[in-house]
């Protein structure tokens, strides 16, 4: 969970990458023109009721908020950028620019959609239960009234994860929002059917459809400032899902984890170098969920520290009380199954990678011409693959990936489960 840390200084850098003139934080936003046009009136709605009552011209909170709503669900498949546009609606609320709403360029626009914002409050759970006492947390949190900006966000992502106790604690906030708090709890799936209806039925819809991959790219050209090239690849190499052609365009060490999977495709053919490259993969993941988490553990474990009265600050202080304080250490124990999760999931999504080049290889040998390719960077594997191999052996391929996800889903250890891949492979392409 990310908590508000302090806003950044004027002197920083925009997290996101150039300047675009003409354009605001709604171009965020893939394809779907009604999401765009249904945030940008809230927002405008959103403002009106503000600038109203700061002018004290006694405007009614329902005329000049008729197209606002304080608590709001967004939905849609993985990676349809639910979170981009609950950030994006997130800065328009708290921008501080007098003319476009939700500029993209004001500093409070670009500590929201960074999460820095001090009154934009974002939850992303790690684990796979959002438990009531974090909520207990944010529903206190979220009822002080905004520092700096007008309103007080609180972005849930995951909300499909709130328990029980969690999603009822957080009941009369979503119902009756204290009066300058907007909440929108954001949940992974193609109808709201996971969030309790008791929530979902408070709440106004958005639904987030999947974006079109030339969408995707075009997206990461104007937020991150890549090649048109780059972007066009991640586009397709992540099957215009927006969060993971973000991080595979940014992070090397996606790049990294991307190349030594598809590289399985070929090592299977090479002896007994494919079982010694999955030990490598998963060390790359290990070194990934590190740089992702390392900071945040830390930060949680001399915050813990603090609340319990140590006064901890550094490391070694931290390090000194391990184990000797019973909330400590639950917080490490959440902490590595945090851990535990990120690798699964990278491994997942990586696997993903790997049916996809199969999948390539299988409409290559059948002789499909104008298909989109996954991976178009790959055509070498991949024709390589569609010449070795029967098209039997490619499904039973993409059969052992299936199987290898399954498995990682029943809690197989990482190491087991990609063992078991490369032996299947193996057997599929015929050596061994
Ligand atoms: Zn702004």
């Amino acid at each position: 969970m990310s908590t508000p840390n302090a806003p950044r200084t004027p002197t920083d850098a925009p997290e996101s990458g150039p300047e675009h003139s003409g354009s605001d934080v709604f171009d965020r936003i893939a394809g779907s023109g009604s999401v765009r046009r249904t945030l940008t009136g809230a927002a405008a709605a959103a403002r009106a009721l503000t600038a109203g009552r700061a002018s004290g011209d006694g405007a009614p909170t329902g005329a000049a908020g008729a197209g606002m709503t304080h608590s709001w669900l967004f939905t849609g498949p993985p990676g349809s950028g639910r979170s981009v546009a609950a950030l994006a609606f997130a800065a328009a609320l708290v921008c501080g620019d007098p003319g476009v709403i939700g500029c993209g360029r004001c500093m409070a626009c670009r500590t929201a959609l960074a999460g820095t914002h001090a009154d934009v409050i974002h939850v992303v759970p790690h684990e796979l239960s959002i438990g009531v006492k974090l909520m207990r947390d944010v529903i206190r949190d979220a009822s002080k009234r905004p520092t700096t900006a007008d309103w007080r966000v609180v972005v849930i992502e995951d909300a499909d994860r709130l328990s029980d106790a969690a999603a009822n604690a957080l009941l009369k906030t979503v119902e009756e929002p204290p009066e300058r708090t907007v909440i929108i709890l954001c949940a992974p799936s193609t109808d709201p059917r996971d969030i309790a209806i008791t929530l979902r039925s408070r709440c106004r819809h958005v639904y987030i459809p999947t974006p079109a991959i030339p969408d995707v790219a075009r997206i990461l050209v104007h937020e991150l400032g890549v090649t048109e090239g780059d972007a066009k690849l991640a586009a397709a190499a992540s099957a215009g899902h927006i969060g993971r052609a973000r991080n595979l365009v940014r992070s090397t060490a996606a790049q990294q984890r991307r190349a030594q999977m598809l590289g399985l495709a070929r090592l299977v053919y090479e002896g007994d170098l494919a079982f010694r490259e999955v030990t490598n993969l998963i060390r790359t993941i290990e070194t990934e969920a590190g740089e992702t988490l390392d900071a945040l553990d830390e930060r949680e474990t001399e915050k813990l520290a603090v609340a319990l009265g140590l006064g901890a600050k550094g490391k070694g202080t931290v390090k000194a009380l391990r184990g000797t304080r019973t909330e400590i250490r639950e917080l490490e124990e959440r902490q590595k199954r945090r851990r535990t999760r990120y690798l699964r999931d990278a491994l997942d999504l990586s696997l993903v990678d790997l049916a996809g080049l199969y999948r390539d290889a299988l409409l290559t040998s059948s002789g499909a011409q104008e298909v989109q390719r996954i991976h178009p960077d790959m055509a070498e594997i991949v024709d390589k693959l569609a010449e070795l191999n029967t098209a039997e052996a490619l499904v039973a391929c993409l059969d052992a990936v299936t199987r290898c996800r399954e498995a990682l889903g029943q809690s197989v250890r990482p190491i087991v489960a990609m063992d078991a891949l490369v032996g299947r492979l193996r057997k599929a392409c015929g050596v061994s």
